[in-house]
């Protein structure tokens, strides 16, 4: 029976490659495609959904439906705009369903392809961070599956197959260091948005390329693990690794570790869960570890990387604490790449909303409801553009 897919934020980075591989595979041939989505490029979104034969193509910004309507003429592929008909492309069953959204606007069509019986494979980190358990409880309730599709996760997920998730002893997350490795500390507040948003190893999309400068990528990713894996904090450790060729350790408790090696490619990631259960050939290069000669490791500097403390605040909290980090990052972040903040502004903000947030009774113990998550990113976003001197619309 063919396959029905859905690719949303089809026209991002990790949504491109997708596409790459979908056709690599037989495009319509191999696949029913009942939804692409993308936001403003109306002319890649269209060009993906003719090639993919889908049934819907949405934009986020109903502002482009006009175009995109124009762009899709004479084709039958529907269009549609708006928050709300993402979720409805996404209550179009799938067999499975790329969620490579970027920020919160990915949780919703996430949970909606979860109630269908969906296998979610899971780009947007922010999903978990912000909803965890949310989003766990309703793959769990309507026998859905979620593959990770974080590079970090893919490889842990892959070294844990087969094994006890009770003899896991530590997972060990590694970080490139981002742009800024090995810059002076003194100089990080000065750093300009062009100069974050260039990776030394990954080609990714500008929010997450910045996000790895600062490692907020990197704590979004330790607490990813914890609510994915369900391992307690302390159990996960983050290492810096400047080649980005290992992409996670399990350390097991006969004292074997499992390293997780591939070339810093995300096709592998999507791949591996859109070949899942099994295996299949993928257009990655193959490492030549005798010409590659040694890997280097080094702990990740505090000072350097408050984002990492932060995280392990918001794993003590839980409850609604990940949603209001996220929220705030993803303000902090809109205000350095407008210029209103420095760079390690944005880690500042971060601090003081949590700080304000949780001096506020119940963060930790509110019910994980899509309203409230709402409301918490809501309020998180705005307390950041307070603290950014934006206007609070
Ligand atoms: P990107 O910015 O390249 O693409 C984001 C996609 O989401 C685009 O299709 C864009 O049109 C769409 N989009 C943006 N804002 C939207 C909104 N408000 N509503 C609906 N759609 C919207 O991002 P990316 O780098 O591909 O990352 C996507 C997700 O995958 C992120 O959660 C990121 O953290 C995660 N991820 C990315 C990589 C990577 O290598 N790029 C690796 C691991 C995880
Ligand atoms: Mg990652």
């Amino acid at each position: 029976m063919t396959r029905r897919i859905s690719i949303f934020g089809a026209t991002g980075s990790i949504g491109e490659s997708t596409f790459d591989l979908t056709m690599r595979a037989g495009g319509p041939g191999a696949f029913h495609t009942v939804a692409v989505t993308g936001a403003r490029n109306t002319a890649r979104l269209a060009e993906m959904a003719r090639a993919l034969r889908a049934e819907v193509a949405v934009t986020a910004d109903p502002g482009c439906l006009a175009d995109l309507r124009a762009r899709l003429a004479g084709s039958g592929i529907e269009a549609a705009a708006g928050p709300a008909a993402l979720v409805e492309a996404a209550d179009r069953p799938a067999d499975w369903v790329m969620s490579a959204i970027v920020g919160f606007a990915g949780l919703p069509p996430g949970l909606a392809a979860l109630r269908h019986g969906a296998t979610l494979a899971l780009a947007n980190k922010e999903s978990l961070v912000t909803a965890g358990p949310l989003l766990m409880e309703t793959a769990r309730r309507h026998g859905a599956t979620i593959l990770p599709v974080d590079s970090e996760h893919s490889a842990v997920f892959q070294a844990l197959t087969g094994e006890d998730i009770a003899c896991v002893e530590r997972v060990i997350i590694t970080a490139s260091g981002g742009a800024f490795r090995d810059w002076p500390l003194d100089r990080l507040a000065r750093a300009t948005v062009a100069e974050a948003s260039s990776h030394p190893n990954w080609a990714m999309g500008q929010r997450i390329t910045i996000d790895s400068a600062s490692m907020f990528n990197k704590a979004l990713e330790v607490i990813e693990t914890r609510e994915f894996f369900d391992i307690a904090p302390e159990r996960i450790e983050v290492l810096v690794h400047p080649e980005s060729l290992v992409h996670a350790l399990v350390g097991f408790c006969d004292g074997g570790l499992m390293a997780h090696l591939g070339a810093p490619d995300m096709r592998h990631a999507i791949g591996y869960a859109l070949n899942w259960p099994t295996r299949a050939p993928l257009p990655v290069a193959r490492l030549d570890l005798g010409q590659i000669g040694r890997l280097t490791f080094r702990d990740p500097d505090p000072a350097r990387y408050p984002a990492l403390r932060l995280a392990r605040e918001v794993m003590a909290t839980r409850g609604l604490a990940g949603a209001v980090f996220n929220g705030a990052k993803e303000a902090a972040l809109d205000a350095f790449i407008a210029g209103r903040l420095p760079f390690t502004g944005m880690a500042a903000v971060v601090e003081r909303v949590l700080a304000r947030m949780s001096a506020q009774s119940g963060l930790g113990n509110a019910d994980i409801t899509l309203d409230n998550l709402c409301d918490a990113d809501r309020e998180a976003r705005a307390l950041a553009r307070e603290c950014t001197g934006a206007r609070v619309d």
